[in-house]
């Protein structure tokens, strides 16, 4: 083992090193009173301008509406499709569903057959809020809230069962307004759509109206051979 001698002064010398640099830099710039008045200056310009920051947790921060907070699960639209499970990059979406059969309202009809939920818990330890399970979901049953408002202290706890994303559904904003220049929907045009003239019924043993037969088509005129270059 080698043992490490520094020399005792060598701190005090760095020291005065430092000093001198400092009071160098000082007398090029004209001392230190400009420094000072130019901090001053500053100080006086930023005290009167608006803050950009919030005391939280006494001011709640002024969040844009469609901000990534937490998802929430409308539970009466999902149909257990797991198309937001498969798709999530994570894999941090759990579903558990059973199917339950709703036998049929009319004499002759078919029983049908329903998928139920059992199940939905997304891990918030592990989601990156990439919005994917959101954007693929066929039938509008989860959206993005701006509640971010649930820091746990034991990371297991982060696993939110359906019940708590359902609770999540309040703080959900309304979508914003459509734009008034975009085209109408093609479902809102085929609604408005007027019904066809119904046809007159066909008397019993008519005869169907026939076609005029079409003239026949006159033979085209065989082309001339082409001259082949000499
Ligand atoms: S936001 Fe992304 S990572 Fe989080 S659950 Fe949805 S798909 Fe998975
Ligand atoms: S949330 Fe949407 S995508 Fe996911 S299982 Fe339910 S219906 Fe399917």
């Amino acid at each position: 083992m080698t043992e490490r001698h520094e020399p005792k002064h060598e701190a005090p010398r760095e020291t005065a090193r430092a000093e001198k640099a400092s009071n160098e830099k000082a007398s090029k710039s004209g001392g230190l009173l400009p420094g000072i008045l130019k901090g001053l200056a500053t100080t006086a310009k930023t005290a009167t301008q608006r803050t950009h920051t919030h005391e939280y947790p006494d001011v709640a921060p002024d969040l844009p509406p469609r901000s990534r907070g937490v998802i929430a699960l409308l539970e009466e639209n999902c149909t257990s499709c797991m198309l937001c499970a498969r798709e999530c990059p994570d894999w941090c979406i759990y579903i558990d569903s059973h199917k339950e059969t709703i036998p049929a309202t009319t004499e002759g009809g078919r029983d049908r057959q329903r998928n139920v939920l059992d199940r939905f818990a997304i891990d918030f330890s592990l989601c990156m809020y990439c919005g994917i399970c959101i954007e693929v979901c066929p039938f509008d049953a989860l959206f993005w809230s701006p509640q971010f408002e649930y820091a746990e202290t034991d990371i297991r706890d982060l696993l939110h069962e359906k019940d708590r994303l359902g609770g999540w559904m309040e703080t959900v904003p309304p979508p914003p307004a459509l734009d008034e220049r975009a085209a109408e929907p093609a479902e809102v045009t085929a609604a408005n759509k007027p019904p066809r003239a119904a046809r007159a019924p066909r008397e019993p043993g008519a005869a169907r109206e026939t076609r005029a037969p079409r003239e026949p088509r006159t033979p085209r005129e065989p082309r001339a051979p082409r001259e082949r270059p000499t």
